[in-house]
């Protein structure tokens, strides 16, 4: 959580942070315990001139670590992962403390987090080899090679519920492609972020300040580094922000790369097993307080499961409550959003099979299941990033991917179906489906990740992940001239035209 102050001491919105450094004052940041409100840490907020700055360095830095080789860079990588699994506890603790997050689920966030460290850094070298291209007939004297290029500093904007693990999905795989990266931490997370950057140079002492450095504030700082002239800006937030993203950075057109909510949906086939499906059901949609880009939101069962599924879910989340399976909503604001999805799903018909009236005790909300909610509610249609879910009965599995793929945004899906999962899966308009389990995909570095439609574009992780942060440089090299065969000049010939005009009629001129 977060609150800003002026050097006053005022408390005040995050927005107004940087209004104060305009007025002269020195506008701090305040991460706090969203559990109990106490104080995690203070940082001062980086204005325009602060992150052209940190810019600058990771710009010098640059020459440095693109000048390594992948072997140099992939030593860097494996010492920054030794460095957080050995101190592990401290970085976990930190985590609960600012996100609220268990600390088991802290530690499992940090284990995906070493993963794609590993993954990216064990494989850039494959990924973005130099590579030799068909050069094709008519330019046989020649040889093509396509070379990766790094692109150079990179800007990465994260969320805060999952602190590490979603900023790094652009971190370690822009590090890997040997770009250097001026990271801005969410302002609800910013200890985890300037931790996490630090480990890398702690790991890492030969290495200049720069290859990875943080800048903090709120949006106003978020608006500064898309304008700073990076190469490429990877943002992972919300839909609105995404879109105020993509405006800054078209006034330098900085490409940018767009990781945004969702409102994922899972299948329940006739042919699934209901147990599994209840049981991943509830965790995907409740997990980290619901605060999951990629958790359950909409659930769509076949009516012959539907009884058995209800009360499966139900079973499963009996004893599950907020504040001992998981923690407190980390922004407080949230909790208002998660209150009104269930009054107006309420207001639209929808029951409660689990929860109720209670459920929201901020700054904890209990599990609520809620069936039969119209597909109109806010509950169904907009992202709800609460330990909410509606239940909604189908009279077939086309009825239910109709439904699921009816929204405007596309991240994530799970299919619960013994034998027709991959034929479903490929009928949904999602980034991503986990078959049989719920976020499969989340866990496997190799696999892209990334949306469509209001979840944004772009990939990160996998081997998507790396050539997202590189250029492909194109390179043609005449090996030889063939006499009287010079296309690409002024000495061409007639006759070079006429046998060309030959080839052309012989290759292309003859499908029926
Ligand atoms: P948010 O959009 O409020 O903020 C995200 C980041 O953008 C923060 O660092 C914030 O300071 C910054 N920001 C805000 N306004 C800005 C501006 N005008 N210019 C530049 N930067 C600006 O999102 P959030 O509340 O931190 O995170 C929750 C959202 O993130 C949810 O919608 C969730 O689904 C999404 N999310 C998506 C993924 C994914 O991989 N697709 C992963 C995690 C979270």
């Amino acid at each position: 959580m977060t609150r800003t102050t002026t050097s006053a001491g005022q408390a005040g919105e995050a927005g107004r942070a940087a209004e104060s450094a305009r007025a002269g004052e020195s506008a701090q940041l305040v991460s706090t315990d969203p559990a109990d409100g106490s104080v995690v840490a203070t940082f001062s907020v980086d204005g325009p001139a602060e992150v052209a700055d940190a810019v600058a360095r990771a710009r010098e830095a640059a020459a440095w670590w693109s000048g390594l080789d992948f072997a140099g860079r992939q030593r860097c990588l494996l010492r920054w992962a030794a460095h957080l699994t050995q101190h592990a506890d401290e970085l976990t603790e930190l985590t609960r403390r600012e996100n609220g997050k268990p600390l088991d689920d802290a530690y499992l966030e940090l284990v995906l987090t070493l993963e794609h460290i590993r993954w990216a850094a064990k494989n850039a070298r494959s990924v973005l080899r130099s590579r030799s291209v068909s050069p094709g007939p008519l330019m046989s004297n020649f040889a093509a090679r396509v070379e990766q290029r790094p692109l150079g500093v990179v800007g990465v904007i994260g969320p805060w519920n999952y602190p590490l693990y979603t900023p790094n999905g652009s971190i370690a795989y822009s590090l890997a492609a040997g770009n250097t990266v001026v990271f801005k931490p969410s302002e609800h997370t910013p200890a985890v972020g300037r931790y996490f950057a630090e480990a890398f140079h702690k790991a890492n002492p030969e290495a200049p300040q720069g290859v990875l450095a943080t800048v903090q504030g709120a949006g106003e700082t978020g608006a500064a580094l898309c304008r700073s002239g990076v190469d490429k800006l990877a943002f992972t937030g919300s839909s609105p922000t995404g879109k105020k993203i993509m405006a800054s950075c078209s006034e330098t057109l900085t490409p940018v790369l767009v990781e945004c909510g969702g409102k994922d949906a899972l299948i329940v086939a006739d042919d699934a097993d209901v147990s599994a499906a209840a049981e991943a059901a509830a965790w995907g949609a409740v997990s980290n307080s619901g605060q999951t880009c990629v958790g359950v939101e909409r659930i769509y069962v076949v009516r012959s499961l539907r009884e058995r599924f209800v009360e499966a879910l139900a079973r499963e989340l009996r004893d599950v409550r907020a504040g001992d399976s998981y923690g407190p909503m980390t922004v407080p604001s949230q909790v208002d959003i998660v209150r009104e999805h269930i009054e107006d799903a309420w207001s639209h018909g929808a029951k409660a099979v689990v929860g109720g009236s209670d459920s929201v005790r901020a700054p904890f909300v209990d599990p609520v299941v809620l069936v039969d909610t119209d597909e109109d509610s806010a509950a169904v249609r907009e992202e709800t990033f609460g330990p909410t879910m509606t239940v909604r009965t189908v009279d077939s599995v086309d009825e239910a991917v109709e439904l699921a793929n009816a929204t405007s945004y596309g991240l994530a899906s799970t299919v619960f179906s013994r034998n027709r999962g991959m034929e479903i899966a490929r009928r949904l308009r999602a980034g991503a489906t986990s078959i049989n389990s719920v976020l499969g995909f989340a866990g496997i570095a190799g696999l892209p990740f990334g949306g469509v439609g209001e979840s944004g574009f772009g990939r990160i992780h996998g081997s998507e992940g790396l050539l997202a942060f590189s250029r492909p440089h194109s390179i043609a090299r005449q090996r030889f001239a063939v006499p009287g065969m010079a296309l690409m000049s002024f000495r061409r010939s007639a006759a070079t035209m006429r046998i060309i005009k030959r080839v052309i009629a012989f290759r292309h001129g003859r499908a029926k």
